[in-house]
């Protein structure tokens, strides 16, 4: 059978900060492949670097070492990046936040917009379309901010730690939706978080990042044994759930 062909292959990635109190290695030879489609996670300890590896894929910060390519698109495609804070414009309503990306590249176009509002119905914010920001619960606001990333059609989606500031039961919800949503859209993403339970009931691969510097401790394919992807809530019922988080963990307590 021919290898599939990546979408993303990151090698040898290794990125210092320098500042005025000295220099900080961040990550150390990071090497990865991403398929079309796949939903991997990216988890360790706090600064190992996690975010720095999602900035760079971004292009936020420029490669010093190593490189980033796309074998089956060639150039970098759109990217989409999801963040904890939501962002969203206090004084536009929930749909013109939706719509602010597409305005500003001048893509409002009728199959766009049709996009959003089908977007925004699968999502449960239609009626809240003319409502404010402030009108809205933690919840639905990261709703609307993923709408507005995924209007402009990105090809990769990077979402770094897009529910952390969610209350628990919020968390689980929209996580699923979230999950569910962009496994049905079929787009590549990458996904950092500290829970390793959200990234197991998600995610088809884990990176398991090692401590500052950080660099690849394990990479661990994630497999119900269903023949199609189970949702998030059904991987945690899952009896082989336990055992990949006990793997994980271990990786990250023998750090
Ligand atoms: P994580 O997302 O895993 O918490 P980060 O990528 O934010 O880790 O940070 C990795 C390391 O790089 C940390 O030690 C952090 O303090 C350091 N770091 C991050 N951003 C900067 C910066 N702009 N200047 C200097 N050091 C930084």
């Amino acid at each position: 059978m021919p290898k599939k062909q990546p979408f993303l292959s990151v090698r040898n990635l290794t990125h210092t900060y320098h500042s005025k109190s000295g220099e900080t290695r961040a990550l150390t030879d990071i090497s990865f492949d991403l398929f079309p489609g796949e939903f991997a996670a990216i988890v360790g300890p706090s600064g190992c670097g996690k975010s720095t590896l999602l900035d760079l894929i971004a292009g936020f910060i420029p490669v010093q070492s190593g490189y980033i390519i796309y074998p089956s698109s060639g150039g970098q495609p759109c990217i989409g990046y999801m963040l904890q804070k939501d962002h969203l414009l206090e004084y536009r309503t929930v749909y013109q936040n939706i719509i602010l990306g597409l305005e500003i590249q001048h893509r409002l176009t009728k199959d766009r917009t049709n996009l959003v509002r089908e977007l925004m119905e699968d999502y449960g914010i239609a009626d809240f379309a003319n409502a404010y920001p402030r009108e809205l619960s933690g919840g639905m606001r990261q709703r609307a901010a993923l709408i507005r990333t995924l209007a402009v059609n990105p090809k990769l989606l990077l979402l770094d730690e897009p529910f952390s500031a969610l209350d628990y039961q919020t968390r689980l919800e929209v996580s699923e939706d979230i999950g569910n949503i962009i496994r049905r859209r079929k787009i590549t993403s990458l996904f950092v978080t500290h829970d390793l339970s959200e990234a197991i009931s998600i995610a088809d691969r884990i990176i398991v990042l090692g401590r500052r510097p950080g660099y690849i401790r394990k990479i661990i394919p994630i497999d119900f044994g269903s023949d199609c992807r189970l949702s998030p809530h059904e991987s945690r019922l899952h009896p082989k759930f336990q055992e990949y988080f006990d793997q994980i963990w271990k990786e990250l307590k023998s750090e």
